[in-house]
C-alpha cells in the first residue's frame, strides 16, 4: 500500500494511492473514524492497513481525489522523534566524503568500523514538492544527499538482525540536505544538517509488504536533470538490519521513527571544487520501487 499525507483546509489528511493511477482515496470520507495524522496511524498496526486494502478495493469516486488536485505533505509531516541517520555509508561516497576535507570527524579510513548515527531536527522535515530553503544556510554551502528512509512499524529495544524488518512498516524517498561548511564548522553533523526544510520525504511510504526486499530499490538523484547520483541499496556498507541492530542497543526504536539509510557517491562535495547548490536548482531524488521528490532550491 501507497500512504501519503496531504493539505486538506489546513490541516493533515491521509491518502491512498490506487496502484497504477493518479488518484487517491480520502481516507477521511472513507471512514472519518480514522486517524488523519500518519503517526496515529501508524500506531494502528496492521490492521489498519488490512482494513485500508478492503476500503480501496470498495472505493468509489466520492472518496477519491486527483493527485494532481491535492498538495501533498511529507508522509509524516510531523515526527514525533528526530530523523536518525546514517553518515558515511556507501564504500565509494565514505571515500568522497574523506577526501573532500569537509568531514571534521575523520579519522584514518574513509570507510567506518561501526555505524555513524546522527539525528536531524523534526523541523527539517518538508514535503516531497517543497522548497529548499537555502536562504537559512548563510555559509552558502548547501548540498543533496539521496536516501532511503526506513520507517518503523512497532516499538523494540535489542532487536536483532534476523527479526529486523519484523520492526519495518515501510519505505520512503529522502533527501538529507546538508550546509556543508556548518556541518564542518560544528564538528557534530546535528547543526548543518537540521535547518528548516532541510529534509524533504515522500511522495509516499510504501508499506514493506508491497515494498519487497530493500535490496531491490534502486536510487538515482538528478540536479536540473543531470545525473549525479546512482546506486543500488544493496551497496550499503551497514545493512538495514545492522542499523536497526545498533540503534535499538542503545535507544528503543518507536512507531513511527525514521531512518534515513545514507548517501552513495555523487554529493556535490564529491567534486573538485564542490559544486553547491545555486537557488533555482532542481533537485529530484529517484527510488525506484518508491517514487521521486522533486525540491527547487530556493
Ligand atoms: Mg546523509
Amino acid at each position: 500500500m501507497r500512504l501519503l499525507s496531504f493539505n486538506k483546509m489546513g490541516k493533515h489528511a491521509i491518502g491512498i494511492l490506487k496502484q497504477n493511477t493518479n488518484t487517491i482515496v480520502d481516507l477521511s470520507l472513507a471512514d472519518p473514524s480514522l486517524p488523519t495524522d500518519m503517526n496515529n496511524f501508524i500506531d494502528l498496526g496492521s490492521e489498519a492497513i488490512e482494513l485500508v486494502e478492503r476500503i480501496v478495493k470498495n472505493s468509489n469516486e466520492n472518496i477519491e481525489k486527483k493527485l494532481s488536485e491535492i498538495q501533498l505533505l511529507s508522509p509524516i509531516p510531523v515526527p514525533r522523534r528526530n530523523i536518525f541517520c546514517v553518515g558515511r555509508n556507501y564504500y565509494e561516497h565514505a571515500k568522497e566524503f574523506h577526501n573532500s576535507g569537509f568531514d571534521a570527524t575523520a579519522g584514518k579510513s574513509a570507510v567506518p568500523d561501526d555505524p555513524i548515527i546522527f539525528t536531524k531536527a523534526t523541523t527539517s522535515m518538508s514535503g516531497p514538492f517543497d522548497p529548499i530553503p537555502s536562504y537559512y544556510d548563510t555559509s552558502n554551502s548547501t548540498d543533496y544527499e539521496g536516501e532511503l528512509a526506513v520507517i518503523i512499524g512497532t516499538d523494540g529495544r535489542d532487536i536483532k538482525k534476523n527479526d529486523a524488518f519484523d520492526f519495518v512498516y515501510g519505505y520512503s524517498v529522502s533527501n538529507d540536505v546538508t550546509a556543508r561548511n556548518m556541518q564542518h564548522k560544528h564538528k557534530q553533523w546535528f547543526l548543518g544538517k537540521s535547518l528548516d526544510g532541510y529534509y524533504p520525504m515522500g511522495p509516499v511510504i510504501v508499506t514493506s509488504d508491497e515494498a519487497g526486499h530493500p535490496d531491490n530499490f534502486h536510487l538515482k538523484t538528478l540536479v536540473n536533470g543531470e545525473e549525479r547520483q546512482n546506486s543500488s541499496v544493496a551497496d550499503l556498507i551497514f545493512d538495514i538490519p545492522t542499523l536497526i541492530e545498533c540503534i535499538s542497543s542503545c535507544i528503543t526504536l518507536k512507531k513511527g521513527d525514521i531512518i534515513a539509510t545514507g548517501t552513495p557517491v555523487g554529493v556535490g562535495i564529491g567534486y573538485e571544487p564542490p559544486i553547491f547548490l545555486n537557488k533555482g536548482d532542481v533537485v529530484e531524488v529517484e527510488i525506484d520501487p518508491i517514487g521521486s521528490i522533486r525540491n527547487t532550491v530556493e
